[in-house]
């Protein structure tokens, strides 16, 4: 069976309802990400960072995923596909994709604020100030804010180099290390990226362009794969 590796950006999400945000002049909805995706701002205003996850999650828990998620999951009836994902959401899980690694995170999970390594389950869409794990520290979202160690990129960048066919979907490739995936592809794999707005960076070039919306790409796409 041929290795399909997928990378996923935020632009998969797009026609579920969850916005991006580099389509919206580097903020996310409405909030400056130093604000509220960074250590710092964790240590300067945990609540205001606590709500504004407790909103993503809310909006992630009301989304549904749209043809590009579903696609790439019916993909697995003729390949081994992995998703590597940069979204905190859970879309392509639910879409039914089985392999699915999430560089940033899931933001259905909670984790302690002292060791990253514990993760737990949230009931509903709200994590309170004063929910604390088994080492007595405030709960916080399990997602990775800039600034933080990305723990799952080596295990990616080995995903990665074994690729037979490679997808870029939905990113604007400019969080790292995140990006510097591509460089981890062998230059003789078939690469395909999916965009509206095909970002110009480097690696780009020697890849198949589909600029279109991924809930329009991506099954075309998929459609030709599985002939
Ligand atoms: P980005 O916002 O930087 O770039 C989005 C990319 O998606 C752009 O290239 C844009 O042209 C493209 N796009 C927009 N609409 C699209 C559509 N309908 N179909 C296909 N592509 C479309 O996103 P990024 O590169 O993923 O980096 C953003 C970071 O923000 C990530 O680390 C991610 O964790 C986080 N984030 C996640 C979510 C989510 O989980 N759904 C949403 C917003 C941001």
């Amino acid at each position: 069976m041929k290795n399909v590796v997928i990378l996923t950006g935020a632009g998969i999400s797009a026609e579920s309802g969850l916005k991006t945000f580099r389509d919206s002049d580097g903020l996310w909805e409405g909030y400056n990400i130093q604000d509220v995706a960074t250590p710092e701002a964790w240590e300067w205003n945990p609540t205001l960072v606590q709500d504004f996850y407790n909103m993503r999650r809310k909006s992630v828990l009301e989304a549904k995923p749209n043809a590009a998620h579903y696609a790439l999951a019916k993909l697995e009836e003729k390949y081994k596909v992995t998703v590597i994902t940069q979204n905190i959401d859970d879309l392509h899980e639910r879409a039914g994709s089985k392999n699915v690694l999430h560089l940033h995170g899931i933001i259905t999970r909670s984790q302690s604020s002292k060791n990253p390594n514990l993760t737990y389950p949230i009931d509903g869409w709200e994590l309170k100030m004063g929910e604390l794990c088994e080492l007595g520290s405030q709960l916080r979202a399990h997602v990775v804010w800039f600034g933080e160690p990305v723990p799952m990129i080596d295990k990616a960048a080995q995903i990665c180099s074994q690729a037979d066919i490679f997808m870029l979907i939905g990113s604007s490739l400019a969080v790292y290390p995140a990006a510097g995936l591509l460089n981890f592809v062998p230059a003789y794999v078939q690469k395909y990226v999916i965009d509206p707005k095909i970002p110009s960076v480097y690696g780009i070039e020697s890849m198949v362009r589909i600029e279109a919306k991924a809930a329009i790409g991506v099954p075309r796409l998929v459609e030709e794969l599985l002939k």
